[in-house]
């Protein structure tokens, strides 16, 4: 199979091309056309899987109109359990985002406030976030979750051993009932599995 069978929209597979990408990995063969036909996704996947490409080409794929993007309100929230992660994953929206016109953001714990506002006073189409720092945006009335159509909870069993289930919970529950969610997760035991199950809907499980 090539990255060409995918569905995925020519910018992307440009980008893939210039990152010396021949094939998809497992898990990338088999969640990129569920998550393109909006599917959630409850997928099971270590690091080095290749599973944030699995993810980020498909949210990426949202945003191939051009016309449509830099909009004020995010279409696509990912969600990460540590500072490290979000940057990896937001490397990756750019590498592969790089022939689409897509305004992308990160809101990370630990890091100053001044820059964050200002970007959240600008075009946002695609979100990086930890999450504690994503519901204090949240709940001082400077984000607005209400168009996310797209959630991604990267490395899921993390963010519940750093004690961010509550804020999961809360985070999703403040976009749309009717979003895809692709939730990925290296464990998938007792309150992983609750978490995954509130927040999918006929989920497809993918095991690598
Ligand atoms: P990840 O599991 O997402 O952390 O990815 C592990 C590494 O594999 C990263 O350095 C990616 O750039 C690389 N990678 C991801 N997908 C592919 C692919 N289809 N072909 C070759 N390398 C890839």
């Amino acid at each position: 199979m090539s990255f060409a069978d995918l569905a995925l929209d020519e910018a992307l597979l440009r980008a893939l091309r210039e990152s010396g990408y021949t094939a998809p990995t497992p898990i990338q063969a088999q969640a990129i056309p569920a998550a393109l036909e909006g599917k959630d996704l409850i997928a099971s996947a270590q690091t080095g899987t290749g599973k944030t490409a699995a993810f980020m080409l498909p949210a990426l794929n949202r945003f191939v109109q051009a016309s449509h993007n830099r909009r004020r309100k995010a279409r696509v929230l990912v969600l990460t359990p540590t500072r490290e992660l979000s940057s990896q994953v937001m490397d990756a929206a750019r590498k592969y985002g790089k022939y689409l016109r897509v305004s992308t953001v990160s809101l990370l714990g630990g890091m100053p406030y001044g820059p964050q506002l200002r970007q959240l006073g600008g075009p946002l189409d695609l979100i990086v976030a930890t999450p504690g720092r994503l519901l204090d945006h949240v709940d001082r009335g400077r984000l607005d979750l209400s168009e996310v159509e797209l959630l991604i909870l990267d490395e899921a069993d993390r963010m519940l051993d750093l004690g961010f289930a509550d804020d999961v919970a809360r985070i999703a529950a403040a976009t749309p009932a009717t979003r895809q969610t692709l939730l990925f997760t290296a464990t998938l035991d007792g309150a992983m599995a609750r978490l995954a199950a509130d927040l999918t809907q006929d989920a497809q499980r993918i095991e690598i």
